[in-house]
């Protein structure tokens, strides 16, 4: 072992200081912004500086395959991959495309005097493919698939230099684009294939991508070198493709953001002009109060004069959103002026700040969840499994059918342990050389906890997953009871945390995973310590070591044990595993022993490091495992992980969003919503108001400033990275709708944490109307439909389709973790109980029974809904309690309810709770109405881009294939319901000639938005 690792050294490491080169600077900074663009955009990345590894998160390693292929020494790029062309070439795994509805390709090639043959060739066969070729009258592309196909012409390359060759296929545009040395020199229009065509979606065997070779089995192989070969699932612009150019040959760093891509949608045909902007009058001024330190709370919506003495909705606000807080700094007042987007107005705002005042934490958490077992999901009235139902099942079924030793083989082989008969290792981010792996596990044990506790309708299902649940736990209670102890009696061993050495033989941190290469002397980690690899990097990130995929690199080491520290504690709480918990209890205590000896600078550093420092909710974790245990510890612990410039601005915490100052801007979303959760349950332990403070602001600005209609964030184009916030706060069109995705569907799940959270100690019905919106539009809407794959990023392009993953649970991304829990708790947020169980929330209208055991009270929701507008609650056992129903905000058109069959004088405003008081009995009926009816939710920055709603459900446009424009429709200016047809019943409708469904039910093309114009 040790003399291979010293072969290894020995020939890689010199590997690696060659390759410090011009085209690989991008990925020492990590390649998050590899040439300006956002690594969500890159599928693949080969460098071919020695090997034909993918350098992207994907781990798309491709093979070196034929005879003539070798790694050689370059003047230029100091080492590049040459293709002897009598044989050799390389393949890239045959699912790397899958799912993908653009392709763009780019690379390096030298060709020696006279080459011709294969430059790439992407597709299943002569007849379905992708590909560019070089002959003597040189270089062109083609695309074909059966009868439709697209070429270039052939465009002249020089020989014996080196050349940077650029192939675009854009399906919503129909273009095939070829580039050379970062300039366009050939163009096929009116291109019918997709890149969905060209290679079979289920079966990855059935594909073929290959550089330097033909599918032509007969064609002779390429001739030349090859170097820093990258695919794209975006259409590159010519801007980009220049830069990408510009990036290894002008010299320059390649990372850093560049500009933001113009949208990949033409917005040419739609106006500026809001729709209301003829009807209005006058936009009010308003005054608003803050207090010293703190940024305002300006109302996003004022009433607005309209002409005529006409009535209208309230009008959108956008107010400028200052990045300190330095205009609060004193007691006085000011003024500030906004504009409502696509109008004149400019109404403006006279806010006074007043001293600041001491107040003691008012907030207490008053509300409590049911526990997971208590509600139990039922079918509709007409005996219909749900959507609820469908996609619980499709997990719950799939989950019983996994093997826990392929979750297990990651940590038995950082811990040197033999592999039980059978175990597979994971793919995707938990292949073996990913250095996120373990993340999938920890979501894994909390969806086997959640399934065990959920499943109480079906006890041996139930049986089945506790069996899975303690065999896991023992297991890794077992490997965790080895860290730090010698490995033999008297054997040498590090016990302190702190002082975890290099591996054997070596003399510093690092990543390497490979199997020949990775550390397992467990005896030296110190004790406690549990996760899918060695302690490395944690002590790298600590160095300073950024995200990046060399072995001088990491990804999130405190973000994969995040995961695995939830799924223990979810065991435990969750599941009444107690060996969990001290695992857990090990594994916190030497992370605390870690960070506490860090200057609190270092640890500052750490958590704005972009993914290095990724912690997922750690502080949350550590602060619930504080409150499990009742270690002080674990509670000091989580206040280390406090992100300093996120939360409080600076070290001085002057400003940030504890005083209401938006620093969530380009932040990347699923990075940092979970350290919000975190804030929060951090002061649900300590009541310490800042944290509570931090979690409310963040709410308020990411839901009302940063939020696509699904209820999900980010997308950014600008910065261009599909993950992050965008740029400014109201501003999705000008910055957001990034290509090839928007809205990561982790962190959506992550968001209706926070709604949850919040309501408990705010029962205000604006974090259940969010946690609707969410649950039905996105996290319901991600699943596929007949088995539990599902989505990574939903896109919301017009046109778009959503890509659903990892059915099998054999390869996971950070939302084919989260996706495991969302399905196994879908139920748990209908109904909550007040804190001394004097109150009952009804949240959501979703068919359920409640026992809610406190008060031996039985409720059974029987409803439709959302087929239907209304729900009936049925009660068995009594007693004298509130009933608290949510009047949802969408609810404009009246809330109705009856009670044993009378009607009831209730004050229902929508977006608020409505109670009803009495001494309950067994069969006491409560009926609501709420009816349903459209209505549109426009884009803060462009009032004419909108999605249309039905009641709480997103009404999807059908679309036919990729479009690069936006869908028009022209809807009644009086009442859009004028233009729509279709049956409730169904949530099928036609507007305007196009059919629309609801977006949970969609799994082919659509469109989200539409441009809307009222006539
Ligand atoms: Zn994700």
């Amino acid at each position: 072992m040790r003399r291979r690792i010293r072969i290894f050294l020995g020939v890689i490491v010199p590997v690696i200081l060659v390759s410090v080169l011009p085209g690989l600077e991008g990925a020492q900074g990590g390649d998050q912004f590899l040439d300006g663009i956002g690594e969500t955009a890159l599928v693949a990345r080969y460098v071919f500086n020695g090997n034909t590894e993918d350098s992207s998160r994907n781990h798309f390693h491709a093979a070196l395959r034929g005879s003539g292929g070798a790694f050689v020494e370059d003047a230029r790029f100091g080492r590049a991959l040459e293709l002897s062309g009598t044989g050799a070439y390389v393949q890239l795994p045959g699912n790397a495309l899958t799912g993908e509805d653009t392709i763009s390709i780019t690379g390096w090639l030298y060709l020696p005097t006279g080459a011709s043959g294969p430059i790439f060739d992407l597709g299943q066969g002569p007849s379905t493919r992708l590909f560019a070729t070089v002959a003597a009258a040189g270089f062109r592309t083609a695309v074909v698939s059966g009868e439709a196909r697209g070429e270039t012409e052939a465009a002249a390359v020089p020989m014996n230099q080196w050349i940077h060759l650029a192939v675009v296929l854009d399906p919503a545009h129909r273009l095939l684009t070829a580039y050379l040395d970062g300039a366009r020199v050939g163009r096929a229009a009116n291109v019918a294939v997709t890149a969905e065509q060209l290679v079979n979606q289920t079966s990855a065997d059935a594909n073929h991508l290959y550089i330097g070779r033909s599918q032509n089995a007969d064609d002779a192989t390429l001739q030349g070198r090859v170097r820093d070969v990258r695919v794209y699932r975006v259409a590159l612009t010519d801007a980009q493709v220049a830069a990408i150019h510009k990036g290894a040959s002008g010299r320059q760093a390649g990372r850093g953001r560049g500009p933001a891509p113009a949208p990949a949608i033409s917005t040419a045909a739609i106006p500026k002009e809001s729709p209301l902007a003829s009807r209005l009058d006058r936009v009010p001024d308003i005054q608003a109060e803050t207090t010293v330190g703190n940024l305002p709370r300006l109302p996003r919506e004022i009433p607005a004069v309209y002409r005529n003495g006409a009535t209208g909705p309230k009008v959108r606000v956008i107010w400028p959103a200052p990045k300190d807080n330095s205009q609060v700094t004193k007691p006085g007042t000011y003024i500030v002026t906004g504009n409502v987007p696509g109008t004149r107005f400019q109404p403006k705002a006279t806010v006074t700040v007043k001293p600041a005042v001491k107040t003691a934490a008012v907030r207490t958490r008053t509300v409590e969840p049911f526990a997971l077992g208590r509600v139990v999901l039922n079918q509709d009235t007409k005996g219909r499994d749900t959507q609820f139902i469908k996609n619980r099942d499709k997990f719950v079924r799939a989950l019983a059918g996994t093997n826990p030793d392929n979750f297990l083989y990651n940590f038995r082989d950082a811990f040197g342990q033999p592999q039980p008969q059978g175990a597979q290792q994971l793919g995707g981010w938990d292949n073996q050389t990913t250095r996120l792996r373990g993340h999938a596990s920890g979501h894994y044990l909390s969806a086997i906890a959640q399934a065990y506790a959920s499943t109480t309708y079906d006890e041996p299902l139930r049986a089945s997953f506790l069996q899975k649940m303690n065999y896991l736990i023992d297991t890794l209670y077992d490997l965790s009871q080895k860290s730090g102890k010698p490995a033999k009696e008297g054997g040498p061993f590090n016990a302190d945390p702190t002082k975890v050495p290099p591996g054997p033989g070596r003399t510093a941190y690092d990543s390497n995973l490979r199997a020949e290469a990775i550390r397992t002397d467990y005896w030296n980690w110190g004790r406690g310590f549990i996760s899918a690899y060695p302690p490395d990097q944690f002590i790298m990130l600590e160095q300073g070591a950024t995200y990046g995929t060399q072995d001088t690199q990491i990804w999130a080491p405190y973000y994969t044990l995040h995961k695995i520290l939830a799924g223990l504690l979810d065991c435990y709480e969750v599941g009444g595993n107690r060996k969990a918990l001290e695992i857990a209890q090990c594994m916190g205590a030497w992370a605390h022993a870690r960070l506490t000896a860090l200057p609190a600078q270092t640890r500052i550093a750490m958590w704005s490091r972009y993914i290095a420092g990724e912690y997922g909710g750690m502080n949350e974790v550590m602060a619930r495992l504080s409150r499990l245990t009742g270690d002080r510890q674990f509670l000091e612990c989580a206040k280390l992980f406090d992100n300093i410039n996120f939360f409080y601005g600076n070290a001085g915490h002057d400003h940030g969003l504890a005083r209401n100052v938006d620093t969530i801007r380009g932040k990347h979303a699923n990075q940092h919503i979970p350290q919000i959760t975190g804030s929060l349950e951090t002061f649900r332990n300590t009541g310490e108001l800042p944290y509570y403070l931090i979690a409310d602001n963040f709410w308020d600005m990411a839901t009302n400033d940063y939020m696509y209609s699904i209820g999900g964030v980010a997308g950014a184009r600008n910065p261009n990275n599909a993950e992050c916030f965008t740029a400014e706060p109201d501003s999705l069109w000008e910055n957001g709708f990034a290509d090839g995705g928007q809205n990561e569907t982790c962190a959506t799940y992550n968001l209706l944490k926070l709604d949850r959270q919040l309501f408990m100690f705010d029962q205000t019905a604006k974090y259940m109307d969010h946690y609707e919106l969410g649950l039905y539009n996105h996290i319901l809407a991600s699943v596929a439909e007949d088995d539990p794959g599902n989505t990574y990023h939903v896109p919301l392009n017009p046109g778009a389709q959503k890509h659903f993953g990892n059915a099998d649970m054999s390869g996971f991304s950070c939302c084919n973790g989260t996706a495991l829990e969302s399905n196994t708790k879908l139920q748990d947020s209908i109904y909550f109980r007040g804190a001394d169980d004097k109150t009952l929330y009804v949240n959501l209208f979703v068919p359920s029974t409640l026992n809610w055991t406190e008060r031996k009270v039985v409720v059974r929701q029987r409803t439709d809904f959302p087929y239907a507008d209304t729900t009936r609650l049925v009660l068995e056992g009594g007693g004298a309690f509130d009933i608290k129903i949510r009047v949802p905000r969408w609810a404009a058109k009246g809330f109705f309810v009856r009670i044993n069959g009378r009607e009831q004088p209730v004050k229902a405003a929508p977006g608020s709770y409505l109670t009803l008081r009495r001494t309950w009995r067994t069969n006491d009926t409560i009926e609501l109405r709420m009816p349903f009816h459209f209505y549109l939710v426009p884009v803060v920055d462009q009032p004419n881009v909108a999605s249309l709603f039905y009641g709480p459900v997103l009404l999807a446009a059908e679309e036919s294939g990729p479009r690069g424009d936006w869908r028009q429709v022209t809807l009644d200016a009086g009442d859009i319901g004028k233009s729509i047809s279709g049956d409730p019943a169904t949530l099928r409708f036609t507007v305007d000639g196009v059919p629309f469904k609801p977006f949970f039910e969609t799994y082919g093309r659509y469109s989200v938005y539409q441009h809307v114009t009222l006539k």
